[in-house]
């Protein structure tokens, strides 16, 4: 088998993984990309038929890669965020207007984002798409890493590189075989996911409300229709699946109320189990994990690929200013060291958002999904104080839109180079 080198070898190719290969582009270095599944696969699980929430630093990154223009033309913006509860009174809400931007952020079907981020990739020479391959094997050294890779029809190869980055999600291999544990817990709740008609326009209005069996939100998309995350307990989901659509439609009304009149047209449902996981460390030798491989959260919150977003630009920035690959060559010659030192400075920049968002996210799931009583009042408060005291809403807002703590260069919407 023979090796090839390169100076970043992308272990996955899904969201983060692809956006991270057109991030590192200006860089000139040689990257190779490689995915398990091919991009237009229906078993694709990055690529479906899910709705992702873009915020405000997700956008700007790829606002700062060129990618924006195309991004927006199939999104649609959220210019208001609607919180209830179910079975009480009363709701808060959160403006664009009033944080002083054109949009809270922007929904986009996976499926479209994938196709916009794919095309952008076959037009960059210098990352190598390999696809369909699977890294079955690595071996960390602090002279490089090297993987193999199972290819179709039994056949294998190997890679060798400077610096591997596991962007694989959240049941990544890679991070198995780099020997860090992640800690996971399951929620006992699935997220069925789809998209319907609503009676009433939406109006560029986000609805994130909770009931007795967690959170539900309603977002808006093209055609004046409304993408759903529903969550409901593990046991009840096979039969919430297996309901006509007539039924489904009236059990998913009856969580949501009639704010938006009644709902019709559902299209197709999917499912996903809700985890929340944690790699215990973000780094091994020569080696560090991104995206849902570091991190897995409810999607509560909408934060997962933006906070992976995030990921991105900040190793993209240690990368571009560690000049470890100044003296590129056919073989490898990074120092060690320096390598070493780059992979730190991420780890103790990315700990700390990590940290924060999953506490905030899994805080939201249990504040809202507990009946017991000391919960309840918290979270009574809880939503008043999002109103009445001065600057939570800001605060929540600017989370929310990933604009909170010190960003890398692409979150701030300026190029790496
Ligand atoms: C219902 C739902 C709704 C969500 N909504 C939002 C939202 O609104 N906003 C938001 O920010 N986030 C949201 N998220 C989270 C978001 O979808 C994830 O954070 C994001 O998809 C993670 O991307 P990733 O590339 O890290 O991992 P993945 O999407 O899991 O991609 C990993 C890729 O690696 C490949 N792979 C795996 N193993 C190997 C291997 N050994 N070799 C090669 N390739 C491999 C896989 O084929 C896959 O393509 C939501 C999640 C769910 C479940």
């Amino acid at each position: 088998m023979s090796t090839k080198h390169y100076d970043i070898v992308i272990a996955g190719g899904g969201m983060i993984g692809t956006s991270l290969a057109i991030a590192l582009a200006p860089l000139g270095l040689r990257v190779a990309m490689v995915e398990a599944i091919p991009r237009k696969a229906a078993a694709q699980p990055s690529f479906d038929d899910r709705s992702t929430a873009l915020s405000r630093s997700t956008q700007r990154m790829f606002e700062a890669m060129g990618l924006w223009p195309r991004i927006v033309a199939a999104s649609t913006p959220i210019r208001s965020i609607h919180v209830s509860d179910q079975g009480r009174f009363g709701f808060s809400h959160i403006d664009a207007e009033e944080q002083e931007v054109e949009a809270l952020g922007y929904v986009v079907i996976n499926r479209v984002l994938g196709a916009v981020l794919q095309d952008a990739l076959d037009a960059l020479d210098c990352v190598e798409v390999i696809c369909p391959a699977r890294i079955t094997a690595i071996e960390l050294a602090p002279g490089g890493a090297s993987a193999v890779l199972d290819l179709e029809e039994g056949k294998q190869r190997s890679l060798s590189s400077d610096l591997l980055i596991a962007a694989d999600g959240a049941n990544s291999a890679v991070r198995e075989m780099m020997g860090i544990t992640a800690q996971k817990s399951s929620y006992g709740q699935r997220a069925v996911i789809g998209n319907l008609l609503p009676e009433k326009d939406i109006e560029n209005v986000a609805y994130e409300r909770f009931t007795r069996h967690g959170p539900l939100a309603v977002l808006p998309i093209a055609d004046g229709r409304a993408a759903f995350v529903w969550t409901v307990s593990e046991d009840d989901a096979e039969r919430v699946m297996a309901l006509g659509d007539d039924a489904f439609l009236a059990e998913l009304q009856e969580q949501f109320g009639f704010r938006l009149g009644a709902f019709s047209k559902v299209g197709k449902r999917a499912s996903y189990p809700l985890v929340l996981s944690k790699a215990l460390r973000l780094t091994a030798t020569r080696s560090v994990l991104i995206g849902n491989s570091a991190h897995g959260l409810h999607p509560v919150s909408a934060q997962g690929f933006n906070l992976g977003m995030r990921d991105v630009a900040a190793i993209v920035d240690c990368i571009a200013d560690a000049s470890v690959w100044s003296q590129s060559s056919e073989a490898s010659d990074s120092d060690p060291a320096a390598i070493a030192a780059m992979l730190e400075q991420y780890a103790s920049w990315r700990r700390a958002d990590q940290k924060k968002l999953v506490r905030f996210t899994d805080g939201l799931v249990k504040l809202f999904g507990s009946e017991r009583r000391p919960l309840r009042v918290l979270r009574n408060i809880a939503m008043l104080g999002f109103d009445l005291v001065p600057g939570v809403r800001s605060v929540f807002a600017k989370h929310t839109m990933g604009l909170a703590g010190r960003l890398p260069r692409l979150s701030r919407g300026v190029p790496v180079k």
